[in-house]
């Protein structure tokens, strides 16, 4: 049976001579890779669909045994063309594309990272931000929507408020805050704890609580940006497994 689905296309490759493979991002699937038979001929069902960072209101079907989905035809929902003019737009949103699709969600994460991804390419491509931040925020707040979600206030062993302390230690691994008080208790060595600011911990809640459009904006201490950096690559190579390689997330 056919369905109706919304959906953000990733990446486009063609097989044969008019046939198109399209990697998919939607709400109730994850990601997932569907055909277009004849999708490059067939310019009538697929009109200015076939393209990456494109939203689409594609009809979904599968063959006859089930082995593949196949897509029947598409309507063009947005084709983000201002956010595509703008070289710099452009390469955050194929940034935050290539971290969901290394993720690879299933459907029980389509939902958030399908939402996220939407968010992000309608804020870059309406309220055109400048500076480079959009990745780095997208992919920390993808890493708490995946269920990642550390108390970044008080102290995990004592329960104090970090309040005014100039620095604590952070562990990636159980993603607890050590107060200063507390680590000197602490015997055993985390490999993966990190020496970091108050105000770094405070920048990582923020984007746990806050939406793409709220990061508009946003400036960062190069101290903080260091360590926010740090964190953050260090919780993906941790949690999800993912290293930055060479212009692409590789499963390490
Ligand atoms: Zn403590």
């Amino acid at each position: 049976m056919d369905v109706t689905e919304k959906a953000l296309v990733l990446r486009v490759g063609r097989f044969r001579e008019a046939d198109a493979w399209v990697r998919l991002l939607t709400a109730a699937r994850g990601v997932f890779t569907a055909f277009a038979f004849g999708g490059f001929r067939s310019r009538r069902r697929f009109l200015g669909c076939l393209d990456p960072l494109n939203l689409v209101l594609f009809t979904i079907g599968s063959d006859r045994k089930g082995a593949y989905q196949q897509l029947a035809e598409g309507s063009l929902l947005n084709g983000f063309k201002e956010l595509k003019a703008d070289s710099s737009l452009v390469g955050q949103a194929v940034n935050c594309m290539k971290f969901v699709e290394a993720i690879e969600p299933g459907p029980e994460d389509g939902r958030a990272l399908f939402s996220l991804l939407l968010d992000t390419l309608e804020t870059l491509e309406q309220k055109t931000p400048t500076g480079d931040l959009f990745p780095i925020l997208f992919r920390a707040k993808a890493s708490f929507e995946l269920g990642f979600t550390p108390d970044f206030s008080n102290c995990g062993r004592c329960g104090a408020g970090l309040g005014s302390a100039a620095s604590v230690s952070f562990s990636v691994e159980s993603g607890q805050v050590t107060c200063s008080a507390c680590k000197l208790q602490q015997k055993p060595v985390d490999g993966l704890a990190r020496q970091v600011s108050v105000g770094t911990l405070r920048t990582l809640d923020w984007i746990m609580r806050s939406n793409p459009s709220e990061w508009v904006g946003l400036g960062m201490a190069s101290e903080v940006r260091r360590q926010v950096f740090e964190l953050v690559e260090l919780f993906i190579a941790y949690h999800l497994g993912l290293q930055w390689e060479g212009g692409n997330y590789k499963k390490v």
